[in-house]
């Protein structure tokens, strides 16, 4: 038997990357929706590879077999597509990646790609690292990054511990995102990326993110943002220039619950003053070849799928759950034992004029039931109880609809109490930056009929009349009891 060496394979996938090539061309003229539910997923693939399977495969393997030692060769070289060994890639991974970065790249005039990460979490970190790398010709420069001091609380104690006090990167923090110069003011020659959080969890923070991705650009750096809370279908920061997106996939998107997912979208062609060719042409690829090879923070295949299934109704989704938000806002709003309600859909919210010029229903002009643009923001919102945190217990136990979990984006209404949850490790000082008061309560709203929730709240706030509600016991569920033991 002769060799067919290496290059019979290079030519094999010269023509298989040309008809994957040409499917996501036929995916980009489509709609959102059709985006959405179809993905990178062709006809073609499932007829030729997949059994003719109509759902992606999900493929629980390591790796992946070579068929000769120059398909090995020319594989492990990154000569050809392969997809090798599944901390890498592989094909479950793939179907996950190609859909993201379509989405998030919807109505943009560049090219983009993805890669799925184990969490959000590993997604920012796998954002931010490449740029907070020593400058080789000038040894023991400091660093610093930029980032908006309202963050998730995960991001917060990834940027003030693991960067700062772990690394000694300084975080410059914005505190008031709106205001440009004091963005400009923190900005110097070791400044690595701007980072912004938007909207922001919980607080509802917002700003002009073209401002901020034209500053970046003025001091050739990364504008890099978390559009967890606005996922695609209201919000795709790089159809505003913006270079890389993280996304804590397990919220909207992968709304059902089922696992914890994240991801980064980035342009080709990035802007960084970081001088690595690769990272800036195809800042996920680049991730995928090198860096997460070596550190290791992908997505399982199971996972991958899990997500897929659940974001082909993100538009739809998304357009419901932030009607039911408004209309719950409006509820609560007038409510006598409410001190406060942070939703950037209400009009008296000091942010809704810049949130209504940036968050839009993808789509909505080709939609009969609209026909024209409609602003929609989101389903996140927070309220303050009046009279203080032990009020604002009072009623969160009260619920007894709403879930209190550390959560949101989920297909059920879900509430939490930042300031003792999520972000009860950043401390008094910072929570006060972030606008995180003790009795504010946060509630995403899911896809329950919106005056059922709003009964809930309703009941729940009559308790601070005095009346006597129900409360669950630990000793009349199993589920209540094995939680005890545990805690
Ligand atoms: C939850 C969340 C994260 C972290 O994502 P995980 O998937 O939980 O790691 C990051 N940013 C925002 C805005 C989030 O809500």
């Amino acid at each position: 038997m002769t060799n067919k060496g290496v290059d019979y394979y290079k030519r094999a996938a010269v023509r298989a990357m040309q008809w994957h090539a040409e499917n996501i061309n036929k995916m980009k003229q489509c709609r959102f929706d059709t985006i959405a539910v179809h993905g990178i997923y062709s006809m073609q693939e499932a007829l030729d590879f997949n059994q003719g399977s109509i759902i992606e495969p999900i493929y629980m393997s390591t790796s992946q077999a070579y068929r000769d030692s120059d398909e090995m060769e020319a594989a492990l070289g990154y000569q050809i597509p392969t997809w090798c060994y599944s901390r890498i890639a592989n094909p479950s991974m793939y179907y996950l990646e190609g859909v993201l970065a379509l989405l998030e790249g919807y109505g943009a005039s560049v090219d983009t790609s993805c890669i799925a990460t184990a969490s959000g979490m590993a997604a920012i970190q796998s954002a931010v690292d490449p740029f907070l790398v020593e400058d080789y010709k000038n040894p023991n420069r400091p660093m610093n990054f930029v980032a908006t001091c309202q963050v998730y609380g995960g991001t917060f104690q990834q940027f003030a511990m693991r960067k700062e006090k772990d690394r000694n990167i300084s975080w410059r923090r914005v505190i008031n995102s709106n205001d440009i110069d004091e963005w400009e003011s923190n900005i110097d020659e070791n400044t690595r990326f701007l980072y912004g959080e938007l909207p922001s969890n919980p607080s509802q923070g917002f700003f002009d993110i073209k401002k901020v991705i034209d500053l970046a650009h003025k001091y050739s750096i990364p504008a890099i943002f978390d559009s967890t809370v606005a996922t695609p279908a209201l919000l795709r920061p790089i159809e505003f220039g913006a270079d890389i997106v993280v996304q804590s996939v397990t919220k909207s998107l992968f709304t059902s619950g089922f696992g914890i997912a994240g991801a980064i979208i980035a342009r080709k062609n990035i802007t960084t003053n970081i001088d690595n060719p690769e990272m800036k042409a195809d800042f996920c690829a680049y991730l995928k070849l090198l860096p997460n090879r070596d550190n290791g923070p992908n997505i399982s295949p199971m996972n991958a799928i899990l997500a897929i299934n659940d974001i082909r109704t993100i538009r739809s989704r998304m357009d419901l759950v932030s009607r039911s938000t408004l209309k719950v806002s409006q509820f609560l709003k007038q409510h006598k034992h409410i001190e406060g309600v942070d939703y950037l859909g209400l009009d008296e919210h000091s942010l809704h004029p810049i949130a209504k010029k940036y968050l839009f229903l993808v789509d909505a002009e080709y939609d009969d039931q609209y026909g024209t643009p409609q602003n929609r923001y989101g389903h996140l919102m927070s309220f303050r109880v009046k009279g203080g945190a032990q009020k604002a217990r009072d009623v969160f136990d009260a619920f007894q609809r709403i879930w209190r979990a550390t959560d949101l984006g989920r297909i059920k209404s879900v509430a939490t109490i930042p300031s003792i949850s999520t972000h009860s490790q950043q401390g008094e000082e910072a929570r006060q930056l972030a606008q995180i008061p003790p009795h504010l309560i946060r509630l995403c709203i899911g896809m329950e009929h919106p005056d059922d929730i709003i009964a809930d709240l309703d009941q729940a706030l009559q308790v601070l009349d005095g009346k006597k509600v129900f409360f669950t016991s630990p000793e009349y569920s199993a589920g209540g009891a094995s939680s005890a033991k545990i805690g």
